[in-house]
């Protein structure tokens, strides 16, 4: 797998010439097929032929019945092996572009071009595709790998701010789970825009990489990168519940709020690191009323993330900002205590 920073579409188009695909298929939601395809179909230079399939944008899409129109549909252009998926779009897109590609006719090459910039820095990285089944998010789903990563960060130009933040959260989890000077130049931003971003890009891409080599399984090193998403993803489903449902991203940066104080009860960290990183967070991320839950129900919630086993909740936390540690045993008392001190901060 290799994911390139390509400037100007000639990285993708020599790709093209060297693998010689028998047919494109390029899937797309409806905005990457109004802000991002013209750009792509402009810049390449190939003849091979190519299909474009659209679906809705939105992660209530990313489910079996929208798989199952992409398998037909596949059947119908009498797709075959050695044909590219080119999923353009965001996390959406190349989760379910990746699970198509890998089921159809037990798996077709693809590559991800991620136009949002969770999908740049995260999703499209790491080999995980899937898609949600029964209000549980990404419970179907495959380990397939892209032939390569394309990342243009000019699809950011026309993201919506709250996307480019969403993603932003990810970016900041980078730099405290493993690299402080990353950390240190993410907070410095004043202004949270696609060109102050653009620099930085590149060093998340890295990071994620360099995890999901080391440890593809996540049997131990990739854990790092659930810090924040262990309350981030069970606030992230009550809220969803509740017919009111908040970004990814704001859910992380609450997450990693909570569990940066986690750290610090633990004795992981000192107070003073915890309320340095936590000041920066909030430089960022709006504060969240999450006072409609109890700690009970965000504990039995998080009790059923798939990621814990024999039913201990497993954390990964800091141990200094760029520096991290997984399978943490955490006492009930100190996740709500967390959570009581997000809810009364000022
Ligand atoms: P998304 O794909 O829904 O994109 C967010 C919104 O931005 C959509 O409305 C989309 O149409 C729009 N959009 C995309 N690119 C645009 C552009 N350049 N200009 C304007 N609008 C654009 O969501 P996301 O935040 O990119 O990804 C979230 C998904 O990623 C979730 O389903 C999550 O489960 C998945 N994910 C997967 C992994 C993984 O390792 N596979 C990791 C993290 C997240
Ligand atoms: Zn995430």
């Amino acid at each position: 797998m290799i994911s390139i920073l390509d400037q100007d579409f000639s990285q993708l188009n020599d790709f093209l010439t060297q693998l010689k695909p028998t047919q494109l298929l390029i899937l797309v939601d409806e905005n990457t097929h109004e802000y991002c395809l013209p750009t792509l179909l402009e810049n390449l230079e190939t003849e091979i032929p190519f299909e474009i399939i659209e679906i809705e944008a939105g992660e209530e899409l990313k489910t079996l019945e929208t798989a199952t129109q992409l398998w037909e549909i596949l059947t119908e252009f009498e797709t075959d092996r050695k044909a590219l998926m080119i999923n353009l779009g965001g996390g959406v897109i190349t989760d379910m572009g990746g699970f198509i590609a890998s089921t159809y006719k037990r798996g077709i090459p693809f590559i991800n071009i991620p136009t949002t910039l969770l999908g740049m820095c995260d999703a499209s990285i790491g080999g995980k595709t899937g898609i949600d089944h029964q209000f549980l998010k990404n419970i179907i789903g495959t380990f397939a790998h892209p032939e390569a990563i394309f990342v243009f960060p000019e699809f950011l130009n026309t993201l919506p701010f709250e996307e480019l933040r969403s993603g932003f959260a990810e970016m900041l989890k980078h730099g405290l789970i493993t690299d402080e000077k990353h950390w240190n130049d993410l907070i410095s931003i004043q202004n949270l825009t696609p060109e102050n971003v653009f620099p930085f890009i590149e060093t998340s891409m890295k990071i994620k990489q360099n995890v999901v080599e080391q440890d593809f399984a996540e049997q131990n090193i990739r854990k790092t990168l659930n810090f924040g998403h262990t309350i981030g993803h069970a606030l992230e489903s009550l809220f969803l519940l509740k017919g009111k449902p908040i970004m990814h991203g704001e859910a992380v940066a609450l997450g990693m709020i909570c569990e940066t104080r986690i750290s610090m009860l633990q004795d992981l960290i000192s107070e003073e690191t915890s309320d340095t990183i936590i000041s920066n967070l909030r430089k960022f991320f709006p504060h969240i009323n999450v006072s409609a839950f109890s700690g009970e129900e965000i504990l039995n919630l998080m009790k059923n993330d798939k990621k814990n086993s024999h039913g201990n909740i497993n954390f990964s936390l800091l141990t200094e900002i760029g520096n991290s540690i997984f399978n943490c045993s955490v006492p009930a008392e100190n996740i709500k205590n967390s959570l009581l001190y997000y809810q009364n901060m000022p």
